[in-house]
């Protein structure tokens, strides 16, 4: 029998797993396991982690509807693996094979390396199969004939449109029902239990109607306005992508044969190319360690988490992201410019931030969204980008909606008044601006 272990792709339709488990024509025995390294320090209660369990309490009511089977488990993943693949062991349901999607970071490469481990060491194989990205990587390296990789966004989005019109890679028509079911009744003794009520967790909204509504009216206006959030035509999608309720091929194919889609889907091949530099930059990881960031401070990291800097836009946009884990990405470039570059505060601590509060938080698009605001790393912003949060707001909000959503205290202001910082702001924007120049001028070109 296979063992599928579902991670970030929390579906059953159009996996690129269980077109090779259909493949292999065997009964599947269906696992979820709750890491408890991912879910620690309360992280279930955080957007992000809420975000995650909706989807899999989504996820578990699909396999009931389709009367399917999946397994669930609490722990270190290589220890339930381990646990369930012994109790199999000798009987008629023994696993001679673990599927899994690849995935990319460095905590998910080494807890890969362990489930590998535990599986041969059962004499069973483990398989690890390309899933979330839209350009096979390697295929892809193959078709440009290029040298290392790309590490300019615009080449690389020109090439990565070139290969998928040359290789499709289309939706797949296999779903759970299409694959045998495994039977199996492996004793998930306490140990295994999540220390929290699954129960207590709505299964996550649909994805389809969102997506069909803004492919129908709000993909067309998607290039003039993704900028000016108070009438952004987002399509508010991410949450469910990044937790794998709705494939990549789903939303490139849904997309790319309509008028006017050529901005959303340029959107798409940025998600592509971050997990593509993840897979081929070898500091992708690490690049606070290349960096000297040692000058930078922390002084005023809880008033930016709080909202709290007498910036309005940034008091809002943070005030907003606290209460609904949710902020567009106009606001995210602002918080994040601000954070790392006015207040010269190390990108990472708002990258950590953000893992917990945004609800469509991935660890590689923040990561490589978060390098790019703090001009570090391969494709990154240059190290005299500092964007204004006054006038920007000024342009994209001109009324002060999303101010005054967000900052009751401002609702009465002027229009004119009501994006300047207020008189306790924490810093002088331009001196702020001036000092930001110098230091990372520093940080990237060395003292
Ligand atoms: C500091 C910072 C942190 C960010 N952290 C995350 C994160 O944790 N997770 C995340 O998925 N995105 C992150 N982004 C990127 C972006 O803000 C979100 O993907 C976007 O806001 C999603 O909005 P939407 O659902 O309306 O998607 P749409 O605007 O409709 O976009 C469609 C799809 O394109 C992709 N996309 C859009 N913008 C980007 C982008 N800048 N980079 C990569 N992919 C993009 C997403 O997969 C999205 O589902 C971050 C951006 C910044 C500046």
């Amino acid at each position: 029998m296979k063992l599928f272990i579902h991670r970030k792709d929390l579906r059953t339709e159009d996996l690129a797993a269980f077109d090779y488990l259909h493949e292999a024509g065997q009964p599947v025995l269906h696992l979820l396991i709750l890491d408890s390294f991912l879910l620690k320090k309360d992280r279930e209660k955080e957007h992000s982690g809420v975000n995650f369990l909706r989807h899999v309490s989504r996820l578990h009511r699909q396999y009931d509807k389709a009367g399917r089977t999946l397994h669930m488990a609490y722990g270190e993943p290589h220890e339930v693996l381990s646990h369930l693949l012994k109790s199999l062991k000798g009987s008629e349901q023994e696993i001679d094979e673990v599927v899994v999607h690849r995935d990319f970071t460095p905590y998910a490469r080494e807890r890969d390396r362990k489930l590998k481990q535990v599986t041969e060491d059962q004499g069973a194989a483990f398989t690890s199969i390309l899933d979330t990205l839209m350009a096979d990587p390697e295929r892809f390296a193959e078709f440009t004939g290029k040298d290392g990789y790309y590490k300019i966004f615009a080449p690389f989005h020109k090439k990565w449109l070139e290969y998928l019109a040359h290789s499709p890679n289309e939706p797949s028509s296999v779903t759970l029902a299409d694959l045998q079911a495994g039977e199996a009744n492996p004793d998930w003794s306490k140990k295994f239990q999540p220390p929290f009520d699954l129960d207590e967790y709505e299964p996550a909204d649909e994805w389809e109607q969102k997506l069909e509504d803004f492919l129908k009216d709000g993909i067309r206006e998607y290039g003039d306005k993704r900028d000016y959030y108070p009438e952004l035509p987002a399509s508010g999608v991410n949450p469910h992508v990044n937790a794998g309720a709705v494939s990549i091929r789903e939303l490139y194919a849904r997309a790319i044969r309509l008028d006017g889609s050529e901005e959303w889907v340029r959107q798409l091949a940025f998600r592509d190319f971050y997990l593509y530099l993840a897979i081929y930059d070898e500091d992708y990881f690490s690049y606070e360690k290349k960096y000297d960031l040692s000058g930078l401070t922390k002084e005023h990291f809880e008033r930016w988490a709080k909202g709290e800097t007498g910036i309005p836009v940034i008091d809002a946009a943070m005030r907003g992201l606290n209460e609904t884990g949710l902020m567009p990405n106009r606001l995210r470039i602002l918080c994040a410019m601000f954070l790392t570059k006015n207040l010269q505060c190390p990108f990472t601590l708002g990258e950590n931030y953000f893992r917990r509060k945004l609800l469509d938080y991935d660890n590689v698009q923040n990561r490589g969204n978060w390098l790019w605001c703090a001009s570090l790393g391969a494709n990154s912003s240059p190290y005299f980008r500092v964007v204004n949060p006054v006038t920007q707001s000024e342009k994209y909000d001109p009324n002060g909606e999303h101010i005054r959503q967000w900052l009751p205290e401002l609702k009465d202001e002027s229009v004119k008044t009501i994006h300047k910082p207020r008189k306790d702001a924490i810093v002088d924007l331009k001196a702020s601006r001036a000092a930001a120049i110098e230091t990372y001028k520093s940080i990237v070109n060395g003292p």
